[in-house]
């Protein structure tokens, strides 16, 4: 089993603060920056993780019949 807790991260490039790879992309880091490639990355495989988890555990589909036991819930919450 794997439990991950929620994770608060923040990082920035010092040379260029203003590089955000989710809206800039990887176009936009220049000169070849190490810190504003690693924040490429990061931001790659934080999308990458979370797919993973989606395909792993989908998302439960909207619920049309309430009657039925939501058998999802179980596995969430419990910390
Ligand atoms: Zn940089």
């Amino acid at each position: 089993m794997l439990k991950l807790g929620s994770v608060r991260w923040r990082g920035k490039c010092s040379k260029h603060p203003g590089f955000d790879p989710r809206s800039d992309g990887r176009g936009a880091i220049r000169g070849g920056c190490e810190k504003c490639e690693a924040l490429a990355d990061i931001h790659d495989l934080h999308v990458r993780m979370l797919a993973l988890m989606r395909t792993f555990v989908p998302p439960a589909p909207p619920k049309k019949r309430p009657e039925t036991p939501d058998l999802q819930a179980s596995l969430f919450g419990e910390e």
